[in-house]
């Protein structure tokens, strides 16, 4: 035996770099589930158990494709309880005479993965990760001498790179972006279709009977798990995806229902960020569909730009913007998370449904993230490190690389403007618009002031005179800022003391 090929939870496709010019008689793959990695936050339980069943099936793969695995589990007695610990001990045990990795998708592990040629005095190669389409030398290409790091020049890049949706040198369609044409309001709709479920299988219920029994203290509930934890079955979400939501998704993708928290949403992110799909298969496949005359432009568009543009995107700036991307805060807001973020108990209707649902399926669509809990930490004035852990923890994509960006930058605009052009704050009217949450709410979305004023309402107008100072020379928020200064002094002084006393009592 030679080497060690260590494949970490996220990795968990035949193709990663790490297995490249395997010797398999004589490699061995270690994959191991570890205690650093599954308490670092409290993940959601439907989270570790879809990591840790998706790595088991994995390993039968490879088994299955001829490769040595060595697999610790999370319950194994000599389990070392770190990635360091594991690698050291295989390597020690079967005497092996090099480590070899694809990079991690988090500074805090790469870190750690640096110091073992020092500490196991061999040859450590950590690979790059060819999954992603832009390498992180491209993205500081791209971002390098810029003076905005505009997220659409970057796509038209990547559209060009791939050639998706390109006619020549020029868009298909004739327009780069779609958008004017979505972003509508959804009604309910007891014909959509139903999002594929997988009924757990032998591994998946022994995993499931882990998580309840280590972390029984963990957010979120495993009862309903339906994930893919197989290549095979995460293939079937993309086509049934393809073939039933597609040609929708643009129109309903900023809506939110009530009774409806999957939409036309694909649901992919799941299979796409641990490795069971490529992302460029995936937007090929979308394309095909275009091009078949199954799905519109606008909604084909869309999808694609979601993700070789704001998934790319989002892990370059992780990578271009260094581990001090964390500590970004902008507004220097220090109040902490309220306790509702984690049970849901709130009167605010949108943000009981949405943390409910995230409660129940470890999955919020993105305006729901943006939105709704993403919009109120940021209208509160949530330290944005807690609004961090929280997403971290509490969704079954969240990786560092993708949710920390979304957080930080696009979500809390944490980072002064580092990755967007403006905060994504919004009062009640713009959740009215785009949902039905405010029919059945206790609230009023279109008061701001008195006993059933919309919270929304004067924590917004209250964040923008608050902030005044930090946000004055953003010409995007010209225009609400004209607006405050017509009301007169009076009107002013009444949303400011209805949003005092509301932060006043949030705890
Ligand atoms: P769809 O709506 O069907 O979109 C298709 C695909 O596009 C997704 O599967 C995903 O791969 C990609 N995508 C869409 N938007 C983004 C985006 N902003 N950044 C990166 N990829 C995107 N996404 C994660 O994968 N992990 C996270 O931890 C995460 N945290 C987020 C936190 C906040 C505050 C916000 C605003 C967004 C976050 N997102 C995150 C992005 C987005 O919300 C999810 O990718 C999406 O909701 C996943 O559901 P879906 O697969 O049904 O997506
Ligand atoms: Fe949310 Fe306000 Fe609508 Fe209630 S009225 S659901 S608090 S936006």
């Amino acid at each position: 035996m030679t080497n060690l090929i260590l494949i970490l939870g996220d990795q968990l496709c035949p193709q990663i770099s790490s297995l490249d010019g395997a010797d398999r008689e004589h490699d061995v793959v270690l994959m191991c589930e570890v205690m650093s990695e599954a308490t670092y936050v409290g993940h959601h339980k439907k989270k570790l158990a879809f990591i840790f069943s998706a790595m088991r099936h994995f390993a039968e793969e490879l088994q299955e494709a001829g490769y040595q695995v060595r697999y610790t589990k999370i319950t194994d007695k000599d389990n070392a309880g770190s990635f360091t610990g594991e690698v050291k001990r295989a390597v020690n045990d079967l005497k092996l005479k090099s480590v070899c990795v694809t990079e991690p998708g988090e500074w805090r592990v790469l870190e750690e993965m640096k110091l073992w040629s020092e500490t196991l005095r061999l040859p450590v190669d950590i690979r790059p990760d060819r999954r992603f389409l832009c390498s992180h030398e491209e993205f500081a290409r791209w971002a390098d001498g810029r003076k905005s790091l505009t997220m659409e020049f970057f796509y038209r890049d990547m559209r060009r790179r791939t050639g998706l949706l390109m006619q020549g040198d020029e868009p298909v369609g004739g327009r780069w972006n779609f958008d004017t044409d979505n972003r509508k309001p959804a009604e309910p709709d007891l014909l959509r279709p139903r999002h594929l479920r997988f009924a757990p299988d032998k591994i998946t219920t022994d995993v499931l009977q882990i998580v309840e029994k280590l972390f029984p203290e963990n957010f979120g509930m495993l009862a309903g798990f339906g994930f893919a934890v197989t290549r095979t079955d995460a293939e079937s979400v993309l086509e049934r995806f393809i073939a039933d939501f597609l040609a929708s998704f643009g129109e309903t993708q900023d809506a939110m229902l009530r009774d409806d928290p999957f939409l036309n949403h694909s649901l992919l992110s799941f299979y796409i960020n641990a490795g069971l799909l490529d992302a460029l298969a995936v937007c090929r496949a979308a394309e095909r569909a275009y091009l078949d005359e199954r799905a519109p432009i606008n909604a084909v568009e869309g999808f694609i730009r979601q993700i070789i543009g704001w998934r790319e995107y989002m892990r370059g700036i992780y990578w271009h913007a260094g581990p001090v991307y964390a500590d970004s805060n902008f507004f220097e807001n220090t109040r902490p998370l309220p306790a509702f973020y984690w049970s849901g108990k709130t009167d605010m209707n949108c943000l009981s449904v949405v943390i409910n649902e995230t409660i129940e399926h470890a999955y919020a669509h993105h305006i729901q993230r943006l939105m709704i809990t993403g919009n109120f930490a940021l209208l509160v004035g949530i330290d944005p490190k807690a609004v961090h852990v929280w997403y971290l923890e509490v969704y079954a994509d969240a990786y560092e690389w993708v949710e920390l960006p979304n957080v930080v930058g696009m979500s809390q605009f944490a980072d002064g403007g580092f990755l967007g052009t403006k905060p994504y704050a919004a009062s009640g009217n713009y959740i009215n618009r785009m949902s039905d949450y405010c029919g059945t709410c206790r609230f009023d979305p279109k008061k701001r002031v008195g006993d059933n004023a919309c919270p929304f309402n004067a924590l917004y107008w209250d964040f923008l005179a608050r902030n005044r100072n930090k946000l004055r020379a953003n010409r995007r928020l010209a225009q609400p800022y004209a607006t405050w200064d017509r009301m007169d002094e009076g009107t002013q002084r009444a949303i400011r003391r209805q949003a005092a006393g509301f932060l006043a009592d949030l705890k």
